[in-house]
Order: C-alpha cells, then structure tokens, then sequence
C-alpha cells in the first residue's frame, strides 16, 4: 500500500491498481443551448489553465507515486477547439507524470475537427465525435455550429488515422422527427463506427428547462435506435453506450466498475479507494488553488465500506452485464440482496453471482437507480456503517 497526504488528505491505494485518468478541458466555440457542462467560450485564460493542469498533474504523480495509466480521456468542452500546441504540452506532461501502461486514449472532438494526424503523433487511439444528430435543421435548433456534411468529411478523414471511433447522439432533441432518427440510422450503417453513445435530452437541468420534448416521441425513437443498433450488430453493454465486440469504451468502464480514476482540471472528479473529489469548476478559484500547491476541491469526502457499496451498485446497474455480488459482499456482507429483487421482480435479475437490470429496468433507469437506493436493505435500515 502507499499512502501519501496533500492537504491533510490522505489517497492510499494498492501499488498494483490501475488509475483511469481523465482531463477536463473546459473550452467551446460556442455554447450549444441544452450545454449543462462546465465550459467557457473566453478563451483568455487557456495559458493560465494549462500550466495549471500541467502543475495538478505534476501534484497528483507525486501523490501517487507515478501510478500505472491504462485510460486517458480528454474530454470538455471540445478538446478539439484548443490550439493543437497546447495538446502537445499537456502530453508532454502526462507522458512524465504516470506510468502509462497499454493505455485507451480518448479524446471529444467537433465533426468540425481535423487535425487528425496530430492527434494520433500525441498517441490518441480512440476518437469521440459529437454529432448528436445527422439533420441540419435539429442541429441548428440546438446551436451546433456544425452541419452533417462537416461531420462527413470530419468522419471520412479520421477513418484515415483511426480504427476507434464513437459516434454521440442525443435524442428528443426539437424538429426530431422519424424520417430524422432514419437519417441517424442511416450514418451509423454506412460509417459502422466500432462505438455509439445515445442520450436522451435533460429536460430537468436549469439550462434545458425552456426545451420542451415530446416523451412518448422520444420513447419511442429511444426504443427503435436502441432495436435498430443490435439488429446492426452492436451489443448494448451500458444503458446509453454500444460497441461492436472488443470495442468498449475501457475508461468509461473504470467509472461503471467504481474503479480508481484521477479527474484533472476545473469540475473533473475523481475516486481513489474510498475517497471522491470534485475540483472547483470556477477557473479563477482553480487558479488560485494550484498556485497555492493544494488540490482545487470544491467537494471531498471518504465514504465509508457501505457507502462505497452503494455507489458501486448506483454505478454498477448501469452495466448490462450489472454489478458481482462478491465484491460488493467484500465491500459490506449480509445484505440480502434477493429482498431488493423481491421488490423489482420485473426490473431487477439476480443470476450468476450477479446483480443486473432487465430489459425494462434499462428502460426505466432514469428514475428506477434512485428509488433502488432508497430501498430500506440499502438505505442504512441495517445499520450502514
Ligand atoms: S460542445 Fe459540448 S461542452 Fe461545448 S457547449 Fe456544446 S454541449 Fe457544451
């Protein structure tokens, strides 16, 4: 085990563990209207904001030890709106601060980017593009600053550098219609990225609240994509994500799994044993913190086992494969999970040692995860320690 303190805090970890590591990068163009993430369109302070994540990630490879990497994400914002030298500097760093090991690397670009070539010399092995939808009239709704045939000349030429590719959607969004979802269909059987992500719009966020979005429309278009993308050959193994076999999304994993993973920059999370953070996603209050030499948290907290054993299982169900009974019994014994399925016998499956959601527990996640977690076996009737 090492365990070492920054600011009082103490982050232990067994040596062997794997970090997942992912880096914020809080800059857009323009700010599309259901945008609920921490990003900034002033993009005045991107000098200040890379030294600064180029020192917390000096800080945490010190904290750790230069820890074993095996997943890079560099999401936002729109990682591809930043000048590429700054990328640079930002591997150069990452390079020197942990010991990357056979790593995913992952980075969110515009169907607007292409500097495809560069991405791959940093050593990018995995592509996220955010179409979100493949009509131009729906995109324009929402403020994308890109049309479908950037995303196609986007698509053709990272096709040139990458095999890995995911392609974002987001459904319920205005002027959606059936011929559009068609459309959507369309892209996916005649580009056959190896990995797509389907949202359904937040309509609860502050930001969204004046979208309206029809439900059963949404349900519905929800329920033939989903069809359609098995029919295609792709396996759901989480509920908004499906890849073709072998082609997970290995960082993305780490958080269903509620593995080790370092967050860098303003409003990026983190989990390290039991230990959560979340940095401040004010810029001028992470500025602050990392020239103080402190660590920007705007939220820290070490759960206990049961508490630890909750969120494994919150995360965990979002898996299709759901969450090993065994590691959750290592976490806390004697909770009987069988009272939870008695419960939701049409929601819940408890087979082979493992606990998952039915077809219909996929379907009703949103607000089915929540009212399992105030169940009494789980809410600390049993004494959570
Ligand atoms: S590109 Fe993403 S992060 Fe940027 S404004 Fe749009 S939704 Fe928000």
């Amino acid at each position: 085990m090492i365990c070492c303190s920054r600011a009082g805090r103490c982050f232990s970890v067994s040596r062997s563990e794997d970090f997942g590591l992912y880096v914020h990068i809080p800059f857009c163009k323009n700010r599309c209207s259901y945008c609920d993430f921490v990003s900034f369109t002033d993009f005045s302070h991107l000098d200040k904001y890379f030294e600064c994540l180029c020192r917390e990630l000096v800080m945490w490879s010190k904290s750790l030890n230069k820890p074993v990497v095996d997943t890079v994400y560099i999401g936002g914002g729109t990682p591809s709106d930043v000048p590429i030298e700054y990328l640079h500097r930002l591997f150069v760093v990452i390079e020197k601060s942990f010991n990357l090991t056979n790593p995913e690397i992952t980075i969110e670009v515009n169907p607007k980017a292409m500097q495809f070539n560069e991405f791959r010399i940093l050593g990018v092995n995995r592509l996220s593009i955010g179409l979100q939808a493949a009509d131009d009239e729906v995109l324009k709704t929402v403020n994308r600053r890109h049309t479908f045939l950037d995303f196609q000349r986007t698509f053709d030429e990272a096709c040139c550098y990458f095999e890995n590719i995911n392609i974002d959607f987001i459904l319920g969004l205005p002027k959606e219609t059936d011929k559009t979802l068609e459309n959507d269909l369309r892209v996916i059987e005649n580009y056959k990225p190896k990995h797509v992500s389907v949202y359904i719009l937040e309509t609860d966020s502050e930001k969204n609240r004046n979208l309206r979005i029809d439900e059963d429309l949404t349900a519905m278009h929800h329920e033939i994509f989903t069809s359609e993308l098995q029919k295609m050959g792709y396996v759901r193994y989480e509920i908004s994500n499906f890849s073709l076999p072998a082609y997970r999304c290995r960082h993305n994993v780490k958080y269903w799994n509620n593995e080790n993973y370092i967050g860098v920059g303003a409003s990026a999370g983190g989990h390290i044993g039991l230990k959560r953070y979340v940095n401040s996603s004010n810029l001028l209050e992470y500025f602050h913190q990392i020239e103080q030499g402190e660590n920007p948290f705007e939220y820290f907290s070490e759960n206990t086992p049961y508490e630890e054993l909750r969120e494994t299982l919150f995360m965990g169900l979002r898996l299709c494969e759901g969450v090993e009974l065994e590691k959750l019994e290592k976490l806390k014994p004697g909770i009987d999970f069988r009272t939870l399925v008695e419960k939701f016998p049409t929601e819940l499956i408890l087979e082979h040692g493992r606990l998952r959601l039915s077809k219909k527990g996929m379907d009703f996640s949103h607000t089915l995860l929540s009212e399992i977690m105030h169940e009494s076996v789980l809410s600390g009737a049993t004494g959570g320690e």
